[in-house]
């Protein structure tokens, strides 16, 4: 202590280091048991955060790994709500489409083979009870012209098929021109005119104006081909068909109404699937393989189009093309 220049005396503090150091140490110790604790939280969150990752991937790979050994419509299920549940989400929405492909290319091979055996075994059949008795001529002559109409059948569902699959693989190369709608029409008619006079079924071709559009004539001809031939196929004796064409703003419409037997409800939204047919025998009475509608569909969003039905059982039925 001094008073300017001159020193008065001094103080003395003395404490004991013993009690310093215990604090260091105590202090030391919580830090370590700190550092540790904290280390050991980390090393087992860690483990469930990777848990949390690899737990949806793995049961994404192994969906993937179900549907690459064929069973397709694997499903994934994930219960949370982030990017992995999305990822499931698509995982099976694409899982059901691949699915129900899968369906639909089984069912047509069932159906293809089954279509394509019944001429065969009727033919057979034909054959064999020719090879058998001795058919007198007129008897042989019946059985050759059966045959014949077996074989046309044949022909005409191979043709049918065939175009189908071109179709689908987008081989069928469609040719675009200038087309005389009233001259396609009135050929159409014409065409099936015999066939509608066996049913004395009355066919009227309701307009009759020029109108010129751009299509290809020739499977535009064929889907409505397709149309009047079911319409006539399934009218009864003595009713009439009508059809007729309008442009209606920049669409061409062309339709056939009949006064036929009409379409259930439940069966409309499946008429046009290969191989469907409302009736099966009454469909196998009347050659029909199911397959007619189908290539209508095709053929006509082939051309950017649509293809639409009204029918009421017992009244008849309507379908509509419409074209860009
Ligand atoms: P099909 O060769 O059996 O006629 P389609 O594909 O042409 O095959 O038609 C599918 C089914 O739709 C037919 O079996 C028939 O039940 C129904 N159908 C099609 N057109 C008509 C129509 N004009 N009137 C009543 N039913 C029809």
């Amino acid at each position: 202590i001094a008073s300017g220049q001159q020193p008065l005396g001094a103080v003395f503090i003395a404490a004991d280091m013993n009690i310093m150091i215990a604090q260091v140490t105590s202090l030391r110790d919580r830090l370590i048991l700190f550092g540790a604790s904290t280390g050991l939280l980390i090393f087992v969150l860690s483990i469930f955060i990777a848990r949390y990752i690899t737990r949806p991937v793995n049961k994404l790979t192994q969906g993937v790994q179900e549907m690459t050994a064929g069973n397709y419509g694997a499903q994934v299920n994930i219960d949370s709500k982030d990017e992995f549940a999305a990822l499931a989400f698509a995982f099976n929405e694409m899982s059901n489409k691949i699915a129900a492909e899968d369906q639909i290319r089984r069912q047509f091979v069932a159906n293809a083979s089954h279509e394509l055996k019944s001429p065969l075994a009727s033919m057979k059949a034909l054959v064999e009870a020719s090879l058998n008795g001795s058919l007198a001529e007129e008897e042989a002559k019946e059985v050759l012209g059966d045959i014949n109409q077996e074989v046309d059948r044949l022909n005409k569902l191979v043709g049918d098929l065939l175009l189908l699959s071109r179709i689908e693989n987008n081989k069928q190369e469609i040719r675009i021109q200038e087309v005389s709608v009233g001259e396609l029409m009135y050929q159409l008619t014409h065409k099936l005119e015999p066939l509608a006079r066996q049913k004395a079924i009355s066919l009227k071709l309701v307009s009759d104006k020029e109108l010129y559009w751009a299509m290809d004539g020739e499977m535009i001809f064929r889907a409505v081909f397709n149309l009047l031939d079911n319409a006539i196929k399934y009218s009864l004796p003595n009713t009439k068909i009508e059809l007729g064409y309008e442009s209606k703003g920049q669409k061409l419409s062309l339709w056939v109404e009949d006064q036929g037997i009409g379409i259930n409800e439940s069966d409309l939204k499946r008429i046009f699937e290969r191989f469907y047919r409302q009736d099966k025998a009454r469909s196998r009475e009347t050659g029909g393989a199911g397959i007619g509608l189908a290539i209508v569909s095709e053929i006509v969003t082939l051309h950017g189009g649509q293809v639409t039905v009204k029918s009421e059982v017992g009244v008849g039925s309507k379908f509509n093309i419409l074209l860009p």
